[in-house]
């Protein structure tokens, strides 16, 4: 069996998931990995919160939990609170809403049953959210009638450390330079990359990790950017800590706050709490942006602003290119607002562990089926992670600039229109099998922001009516119970960081 020669360029949190993932789940596949890190570009420091997913890929690679949530002064995360984006703040929960009855979906079933239910708020029936609302959590608690997942808020910084450590302890090859050189076979293949100290490095396959520069990818030859800034107005955001007081004020969700020219987010660690303020460059400038941060926060000074960070939504048509494949923000960029792309870049991973070839040959003149396939998933990821964000922007109660107003005018994606006349229409979610948000996500973003469906499921009618009741109120006084025997989550965090206040 032939064994590749693998090169990571990149040293950031894409780089060094890359890296374990290889190792770990196809290291008979392997001859040697390397990593390339210019410690003088440095990463982009920022990306602290993620989704349930995480915790699968964690497993995948055999990542002990305490561990990890020790070493990245980790919390743990149930959902996301939008404030300012809907009528009142809501809270996108990692979980389900209620339970279907008879196969009709909860929500279409409380609609119809407001009048005989305890409350007819959607968000009375997820533990998620009556554990946020609580400030309770233990992952230790396990409840017989309800489930929900989990996800974690991390030093984007720590984490990387973390994962090198493993890499290195599996034989990773660790080189600090910089590359200053590719050069490729006449097919296209990069044949090596030159570092600046004038060595080279030769590979089978190069994943491209390094960051918004895309040194790898984007340079291939007929691979291009696609735009979609004209749906994801927002291009600029300037991270800044801020102390943790008191662990009793960590809350188990991350908060996104709609302002006048887009949003800011607030991601509560052990150590500190990591916030960014996003912007559209085109209607606020980056001086009044920063004025407006020390504003809301007076006890911030302006050199505690970090530089701003500039990009552009959208991704690249190919994100696997001849024996390139580019993971993280080499590929694409999507806006942090559902904390989606250490999400993205997992998904990329695992599909290039299920895809690797054996051999990656430099004459062959037509892309891999392994190439095309790969790509194909991921532009579907893309797309599906793409709409559920316009969404937000798209149904935004804000009319409050000229920002949120063209975000209402906007033309939106064709498969986005779609789901928003279904639901409308009938209160229907459409989901696809292969979507990473499913039908509580987009419920959670159209009940919090305000879109209604006018119709229900004409079979809720024959349901018989007393027997629905009792379900719902059962459902209602379980799931405030379970909340209410749940430790503390301020205890959880103590016991799991015994070095809190
Ligand atoms: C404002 C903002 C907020 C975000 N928030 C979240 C979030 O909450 N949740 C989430 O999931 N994601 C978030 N992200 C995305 C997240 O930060 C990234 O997906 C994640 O950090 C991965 O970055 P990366 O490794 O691709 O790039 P980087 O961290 O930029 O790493 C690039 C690496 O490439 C190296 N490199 C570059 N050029 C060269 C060269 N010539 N030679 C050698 N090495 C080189 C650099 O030194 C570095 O090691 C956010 C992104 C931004 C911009």
């Amino acid at each position: 069996m032939n064994k590749l020669n693998i090169v990571v360029v990149g040293g950031g949190t894409a780089g060094w998931m890359s890296a374990l993932a290889l190792l770990k789940l196809k290291k008979n596949t392997l001859a040697t990995l390397t990593v390339i890190e210019s410690q003088r570009i440095g990463s982009v420091g920022v990306g602290e919160a993620t989704i349930p997913t995480i915790k699968a890929f964690h497993q995948a690679l055999g990542i002990d939990e305490q561990a990890f949530i020790r070493a990245t002064n980790a919390t743990y995360k149930l959902g996301i609170q939008f404030e300012n984006w809907g009528p009142s703040p809501y809270i996108h929960p990692f979980g389900e809403y209620g339970k279907s009855i008879a196969g009709i979906d909860f929500h279409q079933v409380l609609k119809h049953h407001v009048n005989n239910s305890p409350s007819q708020n959607i968000d009375d029936y997820s533990l998620p959210i009556a554990l946020c609302k609580l400030n309770k959590f233990s992952p230790n608690t396990t409840y017989q009638e309800h489930s929900f997942a989990y996800a974690y808020h991390l030093d984007a910084k720590k984490y990387a450390v973390f994962l090198q450590q493993q890499c290195q302890a599996l034989g990773a090859v660790h080189i600090s330079d910089t590359v200053s050189d590719i050069s490729h076979h006449a097919n296209g293949h990069i044949q090596s990359v030159t570092l600046s100290n004038g060595k080279s490095i030769t590979g089978d396959l190069f994943i491209d990790c390094t960051g918004f520069k895309s040194l790898l990818l984007r340079p291939q030859k007929e691979v291009t950017f696609e735009n979609w800034q004209h749906w994801l107005p927002s291009d600029t955001a300037i991270p800044f800590a801020t102390p943790t007081q008191n662990t009793a004020d960590i809350r188990p969700y991350t908060r996104s706050i709609a302002h006048d020219y887009g949003w800011r987010w607030e991601i509560p660690l052990a150590s500190r709490t990591g916030n960014g303020y996003i912007f559209s460059s085109q209607y606020l400038s980056e001086e009044q942006a920063r004025k407006n941060i020390l504003h809301e926060f007076p006890k911030l000074k302006p050199e505690d602003l970090r530089p701003s960070i500039t990009f552009k939504t959208g991704r690249y048509s190919h994100n696997w290119k001849n024996n390139v494949v580019a993971i993280g923000l080499s590929a694409g960029f999507l806006e942090p607002l559902e904390s989606t792309s250490i999400y993205l870049i997992q998904a990329a991973i695992m599909n290039l562990v299920e895809l690797l070839p054996e051999v990656i040959s430099t004459t062959q003149p037509e892309p891999l089926v392994q190439e095309l396939e790969f790509n194909l998933r991921m532009n579907r990821e893309w797309e599906t992670v793409r709409d559920f964000l316009i969404l937000h922007y798209k149904c935004a109660n804000l009319s409050s600039s000229p920002f949120w107003e063209y975000c209402k005018h906007m033309d939106i994606p064709a498969t986005l229109a779609k789901k928003i006349a279904l639901y409308k229409s009938s209160g229907s979610i459409l989901e696809n099998i292969d979507e990473i948000f499913l039908q509580p996500s987009w419920l959670a973003v159209f009940n919090g922001q305000n879109v209604e469906s006018t119709q229900g499921n004409i079979r809720i009618s024959a349901l018989p009516k007393n027997k629905v009741s009792d379900m719902i109120n059962h459902l209602y006084h379980s799931i405030q119970v379970s909340a209410q025997q749940t430790p503390d989550y301020a205890a959880t965090l103590l016991q799991t960081h015994n070095n809190l206040k």
